[in-house]
């Protein structure tokens, strides 16, 4: 079981599954949504079934594009999940309690990466989606 939440800990979510497609997305879009260098997000696998067991009432999101949306703490603010026509798509793994079962495999949009950002570990590092050209630092 997968479990996690928000920081004042209103929103909290369980997982029976496991998570895919780990990925840290550079592009200025994430980089906003995520206040970070990057996204740190990973998909929900096929079969598994997403959970809230508290606060989805706090539940707040922004659409970022299309039926896309980011789903975040209406309370503390925290970013816990991406929402494809309102239906939980993946998560933030920063929100997830422990080992979330995945790594980062991909690094994307690298060629938008932030001035600051020194990307480290040996996943594969794309100058923009997973069908563009690879770069080495
Ligand atoms: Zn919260
Ligand atoms: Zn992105």
């Amino acid at each position: 079981m997968i479990t996690g939440g928000c920081i004042c800990g209103k929103l909290s979510f369980e997982i029976a599954g496991s998570l895919q497609k780990a990925r840290a997305c550079h592009c200025s879009k994430c980089r906003k949504v995520f206040s970070g260098a990057s996204s740190a997000y990973a998909e929900l696998s096929p079969g598994s079934n997403f959970k809230w067991i508290a606060g989805k009432e706090h539940l707040s999101t922004y659409s970022t594009e299309g039926e896309w949306s980011v789903g975040f703490c209406g309370n503390c603010g925290s970013t816990l999940c991406g929402l494809f026509r309102d239906e939980v798509h993946g998560l933030t793994l920063g929100c997830v309690d422990g080992d979330p079962g995945v790594e980062i495999e991909m690094h994307l949009f690298v060629g938008s990466k932030a001035p600051w950002d020194h990307i480290g570990g040996n996943a594969p590092q794309f100058i923009e989606n997973t069908d563009s050209e690879t770069t080495r630092t």
